[in-house]
């Protein structure tokens, strides 16, 4: 696949997949049309040789190659994202009204930047449960797609000290105004938006829901050469999405598998996050000897993408002077000595050694040793599982921001580190 195209795919992804929920669905969908069989936690597995995905909470997919060779001399080669993304998530009761508006009350899920969510033409999408008119309990996503709130800045006039010293306190300053009313109800709301975008349901009652904001602005390329990527969510679903284009590409013979798991911001303890059992349990359905299970795993290899920080022109000093990710120079390879990165000496010559052999370009990040270091799903898995890890990623500016920013290069380029890699034959023996 040229660049172009995937790249284009990938701001389709990004702009269809507002919430993890839409972002498994899609995830699944194209799987789908790939031919890979669907599986179902609650029913038995009778796995041959073939290409297969399930999902958990709606919210976190693991897709995989079951090999013809056997997977215990061969290894399993996995590559892991997460889909969730910082964001503003409407209350239980979040229905305020203050001098004529409308306004959701929101909960702060993972470490926003809040400056940013101001002024934006925001829409609201997510998960919905509720009971229909033959009391049954059903689950659907929604997707309110146009812009339909907005958290207006205070005039400069009203703050003159803003650009100085502005902060933002998310109980108070950042609920997003819907409209003026002082009666409609988020119920009446979602029932509506429900009858529009799905007229075959019958809702009796809303139970619950998880729904976030997010921009309307949709992701597109930008820069006077066309040099970047901006949009909501690169980080992660960018590693989403090329994760499972790799695996598209992989080899029939050997095992490969993709996890994006849910809750990677907010710690990854749950039952869908990379600190829960989700992976295991597939593992140990894929492998069902408990020895057979460790040997493989024992060959394996995860490559964990999430992105990474590129050095931003001006704010240099926040990086190590030898350590500073140019966008458009490659993925990243993460290295921390308090293992808040996976990454060792030996995944970390695997993966230069893959990218040197596929003449793809590849950097290498360490935190200033003097601020403390962000983390992923890298170190967790690898404590679940026992799998050597490598951490890497795009590099990127703007992390957790509303609009982030990655170069138009770096993800193409590494969809093509992971298609070496789920093309590869040998055995994952030590390098
Ligand atoms: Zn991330």
């Amino acid at each position: 696949m040229q660049k172009k195209a995937f790249n284009q795919g990938l701001l389709d992804y990004l702009q269809q997949s507002p919430t993890p929920f839409h972002a498994t669905s899609n995830l699944a969908d194209i799987l789908s049309d790939e031919g890979f069989k669907v599986l179902d936690e609650t029913q038995g597995w009778q796995l041959n040789p073939g290409k297969y995905f399930v999902t958990r909470n709606q919210s976190s997919i693991i897709a995989f190659v079951l090999g013809t060779d056997d997977p215990v001399e061969t290894g399993i080669r996995m590559s892991g994202a997460h889909t969730d993304s910082p964001c503003l998530k409407v209350k239980p009761r979040p229905e305020t009204y203050q001098q004529g508006y409308l306004q959701l009350g929101v909960e702060v899920y993972g470490g926003v930047l809040l400056n940013p969510w101001y002024d934006r033409d925001l829409s609201l999408a997510g998960r919905v449960t509720y009971q229909s008119d033959d009391k049954k309990i059903h689950n659907l996503l929604i997707n309110f797609v146009d812009p339909i709130a907005i958290v207006p800045s205070l005039a400069i006039h009203l703050d003159r000290e803003a650009n100085k010293s502005r902060s933002v306190n998310p109980q108070k300053d950042i609920p997003p105004i819907l409209m003026q009313s002082d009666k409609e109800t988020i119920e009446a709301l979602l029932k509506a938006q429900i009858r529009n975008e799905h007229p075959e349901t019958s809702v009796s009652k809303i139970l619950g829901y998880e729904l976030s904001f997010y921009d309307t602005n949709p992701a597109a390329t930008i820069g006077l050469k066309q040099e970047f990527i901006a949009g909501a969510r690169l980080d992660n679903l960018l590693s989403c999405y090329v994760g499972m284009q790799s695996l598209l590409n992989a080899d029939p013979g050997v095992s490969s598998l993709v996890v994006c798991n849910d809750h990677e911001e907010v710690g990854s303890a749950s039952s869908s996050g990379a600190q829960g059992p989700f992976l295991k349990d597939v593992l140990s359905r894929m492998i069902p000897d408990p020895e057979s299970r460790l040997r493989t795993i024992a060959r394996s290899l995860l490559v964990s993408t999430d992105n990474a920080h590129g050095i931003h022109p001006n704010y240099s000093d926040r990086h190590d002077a030898n350590h500073g990710p140019i966008l458009n120079k490659g993925p990243v390879i993460k290295i921390n000595a308090n293992q808040r990165y996976a990454t060792n000496s030996e995944t970390e010559g695997y993966f230069s050694f893959l990218c040197e052999n596929g003449e793809i370009p590849y950097q290498k990040f360490i935190n200033r040793t003097d601020m403390a270091c962000g983390s992923t799903i890298g170190p967790i898995t690898a404590k679940e599982i026992g799998i050597r890890t490598l951490d890497v990623g795009v590099p990127t500016f703007a992390m957790h921001s509303i609009r982030e920013l990655a170069g138009s290069d770096d993800a193409y380029y590494l969809f093509n580190a992971l298609s070496v890699f789920f093309a590869d034959q040998g055995p994952l023996g030590s390098v």
